[in-house]
């Protein structure tokens, strides 16, 4: 949908009555990192600043933002409060903390925050950020990976450089394990980026500064496996160890047990029955995918849907996809 008919549905009666016809749902936003400025080239998931406050003045507006496991609880017992809205941010990016929280704080709202463990507190990019930043500094001029569909392919401009990064990921995405790595190693060196790459935007939160965030009582966390593998490509005997290490760690710095988890990559093809079990086994009432749509009464707590909001969805958008409009105009509900 362009912008401009975004913009003329909003001065419409539309999304007031998608919203009425949701009251009763529960939309939980996704939201990953956000930055003072735009990123170069194009980063779908680092939500420039200004769109991050415009949002939030927009939801305090319209919703009642409660807490993730709150609002679950009550949708499950049937005593969630009308307008009621959850926020949520993946992989625990630095800028949460610095960039995000003070909107955040005045609202006065509740946001949970998906870590991956092995990871957070480190100087290491997480494995696609590293591949984004190898693609936005590397020197070549062009790249070459016909087995991750790239054919000389330029490198000149941003948004040459966003395509490529956009082709690749994907084609990552989708290997086994073992593959995946060896590939990207590759990928790498042919960028001539193959030593620690400066996290910059992407740096994730140090452990004391999540101890802190918990500490305000307006965060609560839980885990988003070890290393951002997706854990559908994972051999038999990691996706619990992938599980279970991120929950436990989160439950030790924080002092609180966790209730929620989020996939990796969260697509329905990204996790399975053994991630379903290992969650299970440990407890975790609630694991949140990337798959979208409002939580509604009797949702399967172990594929929890999302909107998910990144830097490519103009306000008018997003103003149609929280309240329902998008979702009634595609006939779904
Ligand atoms: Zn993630």
């Amino acid at each position: 949908m362009s912008d401009l008919l975004a913009r003329v549905l909003c001065a419409t009666p539309l999304p007031a009555l998608a919203r009425a016809r949701r009251r009763d749902a529960l939309p939980v936003l996704m939201y990953h990192g956000v930055v003072e400025r735009p990123l170069s080239p194009a980063c779908w998931h680092q939500l420039p600043l200004d769109a991050f406050r415009r949002q939030m003045a927009w939801v305090a507006r319209h919703h009642r933002v409660v807490p993730l496991a709150e609002g679950l609880a009550r949708l499950e017992a049937g005593t969630l409060e009308r307008g009621s809205l959850a926020i949520t941010f993946d992989d625990g990016y630095r800028n949460v903390a610095t960039t995000a929280a003070p909107v955040l704080a005045a609202h006065g709202m509740h946001a949970t925050v998906f870590l991956v463990s092995d990871v957070t507190g480190t100087d290491e990019p997480l494995w696609p950020d590293r591949l984004y930043l190898a693609f936005a500094r590397t020197a070549a001029a062009a790249v070459d990976a016909p087995d991750l569909g790239l054919v000389a392919a330029p490198l000149r401009t941003p948004r040459d450089r966003a395509a490529a990064y956009a082709t690749s990921v994907r084609a990552l995405k989708g290997l086994p394990l073992p593959e995946k790595e060896a590939r990207l190693a590759a990928l790498l060196a042919a960028l001539r980026r193959e030593g620690p790459e400066d996290p910059g935007e992407f740096r994730l939160l140090r452990w004391d500064e999540v101890e802190a965030m918990q500490r305000t009582g307006r965060f609560a966390f839980g885990g988003h496996s070890t290393r951002h593998e997706i854990l559908a490509r994972m051999p038999d005997g990691q996706v619990a160890a992938a599980i279970g290490r991120s929950h436990e760690a989160v439950a030790a710095r924080t002092g609180t047990t966790p209730t929620v988890f989020a996939y990796p990559n969260g697509r329905a093809m990204d996790f399975d029955d053994r991630a379903r079990a290992a969650l299970d086994h440990l407890g975790v009432r609630y694991a949140l995918a990337t798959v979208e749509g409002f939580v509604r009464r009797g949702f399967d707590r172990l594929a929890v849907p999302r909107l998910s909001v990144g830097s490519d969805l103009s306000f008018a958008r997003f103003r149609l996809l929280v309240s329902g409009a998008l979702e009634a105009l595609r006939g779904r509900r």
